[in-house]
């Protein structure tokens, strides 16, 4: 794979994949613009390399033309964050985007139109991605958190740019920080894994297994566990279908002496609102009740655990933390992964509620890194060769 380093872009039109699906409040403002700032390393690169900048990106997942998923509104903020000025064309294929394309010059930025207006994106269309590789001279993946999927502008537009491929400045900081926890590159190594599926997370929990000492269990999925056990958990959230996998994940876990650490008690309500909860037993959770929260003994035990660790991988919160009443959980491991970075440990937080948690409560300074992948976080630590990674080797 080819990194940026002594390019000479002069007059070369750079196609760059960013991702920039930020997510938008109901005025359909940009609430949180971090994706857009994680690209502005490769685009300053590209400039100062005297190229033009075509920046392609999706946009949530709109159905058709639809203009409430336009990227216009990402054109006005990047252009503010880089106090320059960003051409936004209102298509991202085309005669007419090629012509434009073609009569521009070095410094300056282009922003196509959102990728998913056309449904060949996602299909990874052969004549979409050719359309696409005619509106750049060098192409540059730098959308870590779409790399997962094997889309036009991720994987089919790649095999136009053969020498002319590369590897962007935050897809190679995503892979280089991945990587510390895959490869496993210290003891106590530690991962937090909580949300509400089991279902999503049983392939990266087999893989964890091979990869870290421990793994703490939190949010509604600890409940399929609980209940594999033979606990009583009422009407807490479970997936039947899962229970197999659950045993399965545990009994593999014991085999290669990875402990597994479930919640002893949950924080529980009769209804799914932001009542104040009731501590029990995790396994004896009373009829007609929910468990939304971890308890505080869970959180005692998880806390230690968590600043012994001289690794850690989180992805998931730990309970329902969008009501402030079950909130306390997720809030106090956030907590003490920061602590234990501040002692020394590499923390590493990745899935958008996790990082949504980590910055509710603004500690992102005092995490070592935040992916800006969620799936395709999973995927890498399942061990998968994500297709838009594969594509630029
Ligand atoms: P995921 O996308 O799988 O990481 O799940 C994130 C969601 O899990 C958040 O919206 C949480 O509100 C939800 N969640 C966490 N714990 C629970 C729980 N005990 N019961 C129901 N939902 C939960």
């Amino acid at each position: 794979m080819k990194f940026l380093e002594n390019n000479d872009f002069k007059n070369k039109r750079v196609l760059v994949r960013v991702d920039f699906n930020v997510p938008l409040d109901e005025d359909r403002n940009i609430s949180d613009e971090s994706r857009i700032v994680a690209a502005i390393p490769t685009i300053n690169y590209v400039l100062s390399k005297n190229g033009i900048v075509v920046l392609l990106s999706h946009l949530g997942r709109p159905k058709g033309n639809d203009k409430a998923f336009s990227l216009l509104p990402v054109a006005k903020k990047l252009s503010k964050l880089l106090k320059k000025p960003v051409e936004f064309l209102n298509d991202c294929i085309g005669y007419e985007i090629e012509k434009k394309l073609e009569l521009s010059k070095s410094g300056e930025i282009y922003l196509l139109e959102n990728l998913r207006f056309y449904k060949e994106e996602t299909s990874g269309d052969r004549v979409f991605s050719e359309k696409l590789s005619r509106l750049g001279d060098v192409y540059i993946n730098d959308a870590f958190g779409a790399s997962h999927r094997p889309h036009s502008s991720m994987y089919g537009v790649v095999r136009y740019f053969k020498q002319k491929k590369y590897c962007g400045f935050l897809l190679q900081k995503e892979i280089y920080n991945l990587e510390k926890v895959f490869k496993k590159t210290t003891a106590n190594s530690l991962a937090i894994i909580g949300g509400a599926k089991i279902s999503s997370k049983i392939d990266v929990l087999y893989s964890l297994i091979n990869i870290v000492d421990k793994i703490i269990i939190g949010g509604g999925m600890a409940y399929t566990f609980i209940r594999s056990l033979g606990g009583n958990v009422s009407s807490s959230i479970i997936e039947k279908e899962s229970l197999n996998d659950a045993k399965e994940i545990l009994k593999k876990a014991k085999q290669k002496n990875v402990e597994i650490l479930l919640p002893i008690d949950s924080l529980n309500t009769n209804e799914f609102k932001n009542n104040l909860g009731v501590a029990t037993n995790i396994f004896n959770i009373p009829k007609g009740n929910m468990g939304l929260d971890i308890g505080p003994k869970s959180i005692s035990l998880f806390q230690k655990e968590i600043l012994l660790s001289k690794t850690i991988i989180w992805n998931g919160p730990m309970g329902v933390f969008e009501f402030s009443n079950f909130s306390k959980g997720t809030r106090s491991i956030a907590e003490a992964v920061c602590s234990s970075t501040t002692n020394g440990a590499f923390s590493l937080v990745g899935g958008g509620d996790s990082v949504a948690a980590i910055k509710k409560y603004k500690l992102e300074e005092k995490i070592s890194y935040l992916s800006t992948g969620g799936g395709a976080m999973l995927e890498f630590l399942e061990g998968k060769k994500l297709p838009a990674i594969l594509a630029l080797s």
